[in-house]
C-alpha cells in the first residue's frame, strides 16, 4: 500500500511540475516573439521583410497558444485514464464482456488507441484547416484528410494488432525474462519498419518520381560520390498535395537508402542551394548521426523493457496509477498501456538534453555541408527555408535550450559567418 501511494504521489507531482514548466516556457516564447514582433533584427534586416518576420511571429504565437491548449487537454486526459479510473473501467468493461484472455487484451490495446485517436482529433483538424490554413500551408482537402486518416487506421490495425499479439502472448508464455524476447522483437520490428516504410508505406501516402531534372540529378550525384556515398535513388515526392512546408530527406538504410525531395523544395531552392541542402544530409550520415541514434533507441529500449518486465509483476504499479489488475487473468495490456502513459511523465525533464544534443548534430551537419559545398548557398537556403516555413527569428533562448531540436535561424547563420 505504501509504495502504492508513493508512486500515486510521485506521478502526480511530476505531472504537475510538467505542466508548470510546459506553461511557463510557452508564455515565455509568446512574450518573447510578441515583444519582438516589431523590428526584423539587425543580421537580417537586408535579407528578411518585415512582412514575413511579422508573420513569423504571428504563426508561433498561434502554434504556441494551439499547443498550450492541447498540452492541458491531453494531461486532463491522462489523469482520466489513470488516477481518475478510465482505465480500469474500461479493462472492466471488457473483462466483463471477453472474459480475461488474449481477445480481451487485444481490445483493451484497440479501444485505448480507438479513444486516444478520437480525443486528439479536434487538435489536429484545428492546426490543419485552421491554423495552417490562416498562414497559407494548407493544401489538404477534407477528402485527401479523410482518405489519410482511413489509411492511418488500416495500417495501424493491420501492423500494430499482429506485433502487439506476439508481444502479449511473450509476456505470458516467455517467463520471467521475457521483456528480453519482446526487447528483441520490439527492435526486429523498428529495424524492418526502416526498410519497409519508404518501400511500401510512404507509397501510399505520396507519389515518388525518379528526379527528372537531368542536370540538378548530374550535380548531385556527383556531390554524393565526392562524399563517398551510395543511394539507390534520387526521389522527388509530392510534398505539396499536403503543406506548402519544404524538406528533403534521407531514408531506408542498406539496399533501400534513397534521397527524397519535396516538391517544394525544389520549387523554392536554386540547384546550388539544393546541394548545399543534401550535403547537410549526408553530414548526418557522415558524423553516424543516424546510426547513433538506432544505438540509443535499442539502449533505452532495454532499459524500458527490463524496467517494464520488473514494474508489471509488482501490484502497485496498477494501483498506485488508478488500476485495479485482474485476480484471474493476465494484466500485461494494462501494464503495457500504464507504461507508455506514465514513462513521459518522469522523462519529459529529459527533454532539453535530447535536444541539445540534436542541436549539436545539426551543426556538425552544417559544418560538413560547408566543407563540400558552399556556405553562402547553405545560408541563403536555410534563410528560405526558415522563411518559408515561418520559423519565428527571434524565439525564446529559455524556450530554444528546452525544446529545439534545430538551432534558430540566428545561431546557425552565424556559425556558417553568413550573415
Ligand atoms: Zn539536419
Amino acid at each position: 500500500m505504501q509504495a502504492s501511494a508513493a508512486l500515486t504521489f510521485a506521478f502526480a507531482a511530476f505531472l504537475l511540475a510538467g505542466l508548470v514548466v510546459k506553461f511557463w516556457l510557452a508564455s515565455r516564447q509568446v512574450r518573447f516573439v510578441a515583444r519582438h514582433r516589431d523590428q526584423v533584427p539587425a543580421a537580417f534586416a537586408g535579407t528578411v521583410s518585415l512582412a514575413a518576420h511579422q508573420k513569423a511571429a504571428d504563426y508561433t504565437v498561434a502554434k504556441s497558444r494551439l499547443g498550450l491548449l492541447e498540452t492541458a487537454f491531453a494531461a486532463a486526459v491522462l489523469l482520466a485514464w489513470t488516477l481518475l479510473g478510465g482505465l480500469d473501467a474500461l479493462n472492466r468493461a471488457l473483462v466483463g464482456w471477453l472474459g480475461t484472455g488474449m481477445l480481451q487484451q487485444l481490445a483493451l490495446l484497440a479501444c485505448f488507441a480507438v479513444i486516444s485517436g478520437l480525443l486528439d482529433l479536434p487538435f489536429s483538424l484545428y492546426q490543419t484547416f485552421v491554423v495552417e490554413e490562416r498562414f497559407g500551408f494548407n493544401k489538404m482537402t477534407w477528402k485527401l484528410w479523410f482518405a489519410d486518416m482511413v489509411k492511418d487506421t488500416v495500417l495501424g490495425a493491420a501492423i500494430g494488432l499482429p506485433i502487439a499479439a506476439l508481444i502479449l502472448w511473450l509476456m505470458g508464455a516467455a517467463g520471467p525474462w521475457w521483456w528480453l524476447w519482446a526487447w528483441g522483437v520490439w527492435m526486429g520490428f523498428n529495424l524492418l519498419l526502416l526498410v519497409i516504410y519508404p518501400t511500401f508505406i510512404a507509397p501510399l501516402f505520396n507519389k515518388f518520381q525518379p528526379l527528372e531534372d537531368e542536370t540538378l540529378k548530374a550535380r548531385v550525384t556527383a556531390l554524393m560520390q565526392r562524399c563517398g556515398f551510395a543511394a539507390k535513388g534520387l526521389f522527388v515526392m509530392d510534398g505539396s498535395k499536403r503543406s506548402a512546408h519544404a524538406n528533403a530527406y534521407f531514408t531506408g538504410f542498406g539496399a533501400a537508402k534513397r534521397v527524397v525531395f519535396y516538391d517544394t523544395l525544389l520549387a523554392k531552392l536554386s540547384p546550388g542551394e539544393v546541394d548545399a541542402v543534401l550535403a547537410h544530409e549526408l553530414g548526418h550520415f557522415k558524423h553516424r548521426h543516424i546510426v547513433k541514434r538506432i544505438v540509443a533507441l535499442f539502449a533505452l529500449s532495454l532499459v524500458g523493457f527490463a524496467l517494464l518486465g520488473w514494474l508489471a509483476t509488482r501490484t502497485w504499479f496498477y494501483t498506485g496509477l488508478g488500476v485495479r489488475p485482474n485476480l484471474d487473468g493476465p494484466n500485461d495490456a494494462l501494464a503495457l498501456l500504464l507504461f507508455m502513459l506514465a514513462v513521459p511523465v518522469f522523462t519529459y525533464f529529459v527533454s532539453p538534453l535530447m535536444a541539445q544534443l540534436s542541436r549539436r548534430h545539426e551543426f556538425e551537419a552544417d559544418a560538413f555541408a560547408v566543407s563540400q559545398t558552399s556556405g553562402r548557398d547553405l545560408g541563403n537556403a536555410l534563410l528560405k527555408l526558415y522563411e518559408d516555413n515561418a520559423s519565428t527569428l527571434t524565439p525564446d533562448p529559455v524556450f530554444v535550450k528546452f525544446y529545439y531540436s534545430h538551432p534558430p535561424a540566428s545561431e546557425r547563420l552565424a556559425r556558417l559567418g553568413a550573415t
